[in-house]
């Protein structure tokens, strides 16, 4: 049996798979029989020809295309799938986590954990994402009822047991962070660096970034859901003081109360937090509605084996 499956998401990344690919060669030939598994998530690029290239020179790396790009956490999800090893290691394509950094997680490993995450010492990110990041983190953490460590980089490695939990676990909207810390594993943490991005660009933009955590969010909480019936009991509350002050206004000080403003307020936050509320469970029903359809979570275009 092989003893690591190396699994690397790619999108667009054709001026650092082989560089990856040659250092990744190094580090594990000191640790064990390995496997490398190049998802390309639809890439434009000639990534993919660069990894079929690599498989005819190396047997020991396996690819495998999407027909157009799902994303990243879905092709972590493929390569999951066909992955043989005993412990398996997952890392970005574009050299941010350093292959050098791997023997240090597995040592960890075999201090008796199932699950090292690498955690990124300092973040270089600008002050925006850092903050935003803080506040998805913060959030998640308390309200999904599951530690997920932060500032974790996606270099990790695992025991099978993780594996085989993970794929069982078929939801379509993904996010792995959340996963694996759902499984509940004896995990730890290493630190590990991570350095800036020195070819290619990011593929993740703001919105791209804000669907990932609104993703989380919902798929590890249903906090959202219960607002409605906080929010709910707050205007019923403030809607019955009012009540009872124009009530009192009108028998004990013998003012009118003059009605069309204090109409206007009510229908409009009424009618807002109805919408908000709306909008919530349809977020939810929409979530549904993909799992009853139950679509293959990618398809293959190619892949090398
Ligand atoms: N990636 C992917 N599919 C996507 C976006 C990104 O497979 O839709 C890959 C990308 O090639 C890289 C990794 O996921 O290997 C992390 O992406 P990126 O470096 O752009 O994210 P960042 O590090 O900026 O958060
Ligand atoms: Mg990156």
């Amino acid at each position: 049996m092989i003893e690591f499956s190396i699994i690397i998401p790619v999108y667009n990344e054709e001026e650092n798979v082989s560089e990856l690919h040659r250092r990744l060669g190094t580090v594990m030939e000191k640790l064990g029989t390995y496997e490398i598994i190049f998802v390309d998530d639809g890439s434009s690029d000639r990534s993919w020809q660069i990894i079929k290239d690599l498989h005819e020179r190396d047997a020991g790396v396996k690819g495998l295309s999407f027909s157009r790009n799902f994303g990243h956490h879905i092709a972590i999800t493929a390569g999951l799938d066909h992955a043989k090893g005993k412990a398996i290691i997952l890392m970005d394509g574009d050299l941010q986590d350093p292959p050098e950094e791997i023997p240090k997680l597995c040592r960890k490993l075999k201090e008796g954990y199932e699950l090292v995450y690498g955690i990124r010492k300092e973040k270089k990110d600008s002050i925006l994402k850092r903050f935003a990041s803080f506040v998805f983190w913060r959030f998640i953490n308390s309200f999904s009822g599951i530690n997920i460590p932060r500032n974790q980089t996606l270099l990790r490695i695992f025991d099978r047991k993780i594996l085989d939990a993970l794929n069982s676990m078929r939801e379509r909207s993904r996010f792995i962070h959340g996963m694996m810390a759902w499984t509940g594993f004896k995990t730890a943490v290493q630190e590990v660096e991570h350095a800036a991005r020195k070819r290619g660009v990011s593929k993740y933009n703001a919105v791209k970034l804000f669907r990932l955590a609104f993703n989380a969010i919902t798929s590890f909480s249903t906090l959202p859901l219960r607002v409605a019936t906080y929010l709910g009991l707050l205007s019923a509350g403030v809607g019955m003081f009012y009540g009872f002050y124009f009530i009192y206004k009108k028998i004990f000080l013998g003012i009118p109360v003059l009605g069309y403003a204090s109409i206007i307020v009510a229908v409009l936050f009424v009618g807002g937090i109805q919408l908000l509320i709306l909008g919530i469970i349809g977020e939810y029903l929409g979530r549904v509605y993909q799992e009853v359809q139950a679509r293959p979570i990618y398809v293959l275009r190619e892949h090398v084996f």
